[in-house]
């Protein structure tokens, strides 16, 4: 197999097809011709493959897809225009009609939010655990309504490491699917469909795209499961808007067999929802793909030696990185992990709330911003910022208390780094 530092540059995109053009050129065309009127009606109808209008598909949008397609290891991809659409389309997708999605409750924010609040306005139910990894807790949950457990491979911002392989065993012995959240380790560190997931999204907006300029999403499929077992009636209801060329209606199981998951996305929810994916923002992902292996080995390297420094720094009572030898998933992150969990760690302040105020103006160099995956290093304190839309029993669950910062570590010299939060945290008691 290739490398995934090749496939990170190459996958996906022939510069033959596309006037020799060796960098991915930005497609600003809302529409396609369709040559003539039988290629026509065979593109409409989905039995040629090919591109009409670019609410659906548009080739800078669908390199984008291939690439992150082949670095994940699925059939297919649908490129979204944020994280929150991706997670928003696969939730509805596998819960489509009544459906429950089992769920940890560490997710990130917006994924609480829209479990435990407003997918339900849609008869879309969660059922929350507090142990993903507690697979009693997990299976006492399955009903008759279940269609899929979510969860994230590494959360935010603790770290925590979801043990992926019995999970999905547990999922596929009833039938469920397995849909993971990938975004913080990236598909350099983590490939979930490896260890069974069937569903991988993410927010590119983070690792991927690398510098935080371009907001985005993906679904990618693994193309392994039965979506006719049974408890996915949407898969096999006949639709109009696939029929056949003669006008006969087909259901998406049948006319997609293993790929069904991921035509719906794009069929149904991407065409009828419209969070499309910019053909300028697939271009800045597709750049930053290009050096993902190099700046997340760094990353990793940079935020392994800051937990360390902080794990002995005055005030600091706590470090939460899963890369570090001393917490309770170090076999976890030697079986899924090898090269690290990611850029992102957090620690627990002696204190109260004006010593963390005081840390975060302090620091020069990191960014005070509510993202993670960034070229530049990035602070903020949880609770009053990410964290804030979340329940409190949840946010205790995700370990987000009022002395907690969270750091993205990103590619300037670590010294300076080290140096720029000694001062802050000195400075701060
Ligand atoms: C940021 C993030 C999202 C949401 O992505 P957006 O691109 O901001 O919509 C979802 N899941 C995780 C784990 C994230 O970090």
């Amino acid at each position: 197999m290739v490398d995934f530092s090749t496939q990170a540059i190459h996958a996906g995109y022939e510069a033959r097809c596309n006037g020799d053009a060796v960098s991915v050129p930005i497609y600003a065309s809302a529409a396609f011709e369709l040559e003539d009127a039988l290629r026509g009606q065979a593109l409409a109808a989905g039995i040629q493959e090919g591109f009409e209008y670019s609410r659906v598909a548009n080739p800078t949008v669908d390199a984008l897809e291939r690439r992150l397609a082949a670095l994940e290891g699925g059939i297919g991809a649908v490129a979204l225009s944020s994280g929150m659409a991706a997670v928003s389309y696969a939730l509805m997708c596998a819960g489509e009609g009544g459906g429950r999605i089992i769920a940890s409750k560490n997710l990130y924010g917006a994924s609480v939010d829209a479990l435990g609040d407003f997918l339900p306005q849609f008869g879309i139910h969660a059922d929350f655990v507090h142990n993903i990894n507690d697979l009693d807790e997990v299976e006492a949950l399955i009903g008759p309504d279940t269609r899929a457990i979510f969860a994230e491979t590494v959360a935010n911002p603790s770290t925590e490491i979801t043990d992926l392989e019995p999970l999905a065993k547990l999922a596929h012995q009833h039938g469920i699917a397995l849909i993971v959240d990938n975004t913080v380790p990236t598909p350099y560190l983590l490939r979930p469909i490896e260890f069974g997931a069937d569903i991988v999204v993410h927010s590119t907006t983070k690792g991927i795209t690398g510098h935080g300029n371009a907001i985005g999403g993906v679904i990618v499929d693994a193309g392994r499961f039965d979506w006719t077992n049974g408890r996915f009636p949407q898969f096999t209801r006949t639709e109009q808007v696939i029929a056949d060329i003669e006008g006969n209606r087909r259901s998406f199981a049948g006319a997609f067999g293993n790929a069904a998951f991921i035509k719906r996305i794009r069929i149904k929810y991407l065409r009828t929802f419209g969070a499309v994916q910019s053909p300028f923002n697939a271009y800045l992902s597709l750049i930053g793909l290009e050096t993902l292996p190099q700046r997340v080995s760094q990353q990793v390297a940079s935020a392994t030696a800051i937990a360390e420094h902080l794990a002995h720094t005055p005030h600091v009572i706590k470090v939460n990185y899963s890369g570090l030898g001393n917490t309770p998933q170090y076999a976890l992150k030697a079986k899924y992990f090898p090269h690290g969990v990611g850029q992102i760690l957090s620690f627990l302040v002696d204190g109260d709330v004006n010593n963390v105020r005081r840390i975060i103006d302090g620091v020069q160099l990191f960014s005070y911003v509510p993202n993670i995956g960034d070229a530049r290093s990035l602070i903020v304190d949880p609770v009053n910022i990410t964290h804030r839309e979340v329940p409190e029993d949840y946010r205790l669950s995700a370990g987000v208390t009022g002395n907690l910062i969270r750091l993205s570590i990103g590619l300037e010299s670590v010294d300076d780094l080290i140096a720029d939060l000694d001062q802050a945290i000195a400075g701060a008691y």
